[in-house]
């Protein structure tokens, strides 16, 4: 099959680590017969050298003609780079923001995947951990809610006061709910509501409309946690988890958490998605300008990132199975890259990696 995926190689590592992914790509094209056609597209600090802008409408118009993108990642180091001295509005991450918003990219996902063999990042007790690690998922919602919501300052009978309001609408849990439990569908098939029902009226539709989406998934096993006991049962025992479906500000922390049980920086990807299946695929770490031109940056964040977008965006789930399985080969072979290497282990650079994740497809 044909498909337009666009790349923006970003900045600092993003360049490379997005060069290291398409060679992956490039090796499920050619097993399985498909063509990927990529459209380079420029964003943060490399748009701003180019164009004076993080975003362009450019950018933007290419975007939207791609079935997907798949992002290294932008921003410089803030006390060195001159994009730093631009106002705000203008600097790198507003590109982000900026793309974020104009591909209305309202579900997020983060997988939290600990391998077995890289148990000793996880900060969680090996009994904890069980033999095979855990792989859960967090879909958060990401353009309502408190972040999105009124606020204002003010002087209420002479004492200072500040409001923030948390707003939903049945539509906007529709639609992530119906995300959730599309994506369970490809797992496990077990969906984890999280909200604060006992305190918060948002909170209740959410169970409400996402208990109505639910009884369409007769398969999919569906329960609610509140959030303060999903944060502990996240340290406690994560593999009861497979979908975590959950609104803006819960996802942003439960997320964080998450991703800290399953260890390294440099082995976490992410999604966010928008009413079709187009998506925006990156590595949930930075641009890493401290090691960018050192060949010693680890590609696997994403690689996955690149399965991911397989998965959720092309619907190639056996060519993603395929790429999630050559990460697994690697490291069952012991290949490491420096941020993940152990005694014991063999330490590669980074275009190695990408070598050998593409040699396992
Ligand atoms: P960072 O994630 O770039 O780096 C934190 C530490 O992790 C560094 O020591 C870095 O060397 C290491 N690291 C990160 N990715 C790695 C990888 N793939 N392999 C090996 N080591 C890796 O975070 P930071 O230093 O706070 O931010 C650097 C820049 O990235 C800033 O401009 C920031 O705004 C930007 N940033 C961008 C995104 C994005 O594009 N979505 C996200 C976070 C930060």
């Amino acid at each position: 099959m044909d498909f337009r995926i666009g790349l923006i190689h970003g900045d600092g590592i993003g360049p490379e680590i997005v060069d290291e992914a398409v060679k992956v790509l490039d090796a499920v094209a050619e097993k399985y017969g498909h063509h990927f056609q990529y459209s380079n597209l420029l964003l943060g600090g490399a748009s701003i050298d180019a164009t004076g802008l993080p975003l362009t409408d450019d950018t933007v118009r290419e975007a939207k003609t791609c079935d997907a993108i798949l992002m290294g990642s932008i921003g410089g180091d803030a006390k060195t780079s001159p994009w730093y001295k631009l106002e705000p509005s203008k600097r790198p991450e507003a590109g982000l923001l900026g793309i974020r918003h104009a591909l209305g990219l309202f579900a997020n996902l983060r997988p939290a995947h600990l391998y077995r063999e890289l148990r000793d990042a996880c900060p969680l007790r090996d009994d904890i951990i069980g033999e095979d690690g855990f792989d859960l998922i967090i879909v958060r919602e990401l353009t309502g809610g408190l972040y999105f919501g009124k606020r204002e300052t003010k002087e209420v009978d002479g004492v200072l006061t500040a409001t923030d309001s948390l707003s939903y609408n049945e539509n906007e849990i529709r639609r992530i709910a119906k995300r959730a439990f599309e994506i369970a569908m490809k797992r496990r098939k077990k969906v984890t509501e999280v909200d604060k029902a006992n305190v918060l009226d948002s909170s209740r539709l959410w169970r409400k409309i996402t208990a109505e989406v639910a009884a369409e998934y007769p398969e999919i096993t569906y329960e609610n946690m509140l959030v303060d006991n999903c944060a502990m049962q996240l340290v406690r025992d994560p593999k009861q988890f497979d979908v975590i479906l959950t609104e803006n500000m819960f996802g942003d922390i439960l997320s964080d958490e998450a991703s800290m049980t399953a260890g390294s920086i440099g082995m976490l990807p992410s999604a966010s998605l928008n009413e079709t299946s187009f998506g925006l695929y990156e590595p949930t770490h930075g641009s890493a300008p401290d090691i960018a031109g050192q060949n010693i940056a680890n590609p696997i964040a994403t690689v996955l990132s690149a399965a991911m977008m397989l998965r959720y965006s092309l619907n190639l789930d056996t060519e993603a199975d395929d790429v999630e399985a050559a990460v697994q080969k690697v490291l069952t072979d012991g290949y490491r890259t420096p941020d993940i290497w152990s005694e014991g282990t063999k330490k590669v650079s980074e275009s190695e990696m990408g070598d050998l994740l593409k040699a396992n497809i």
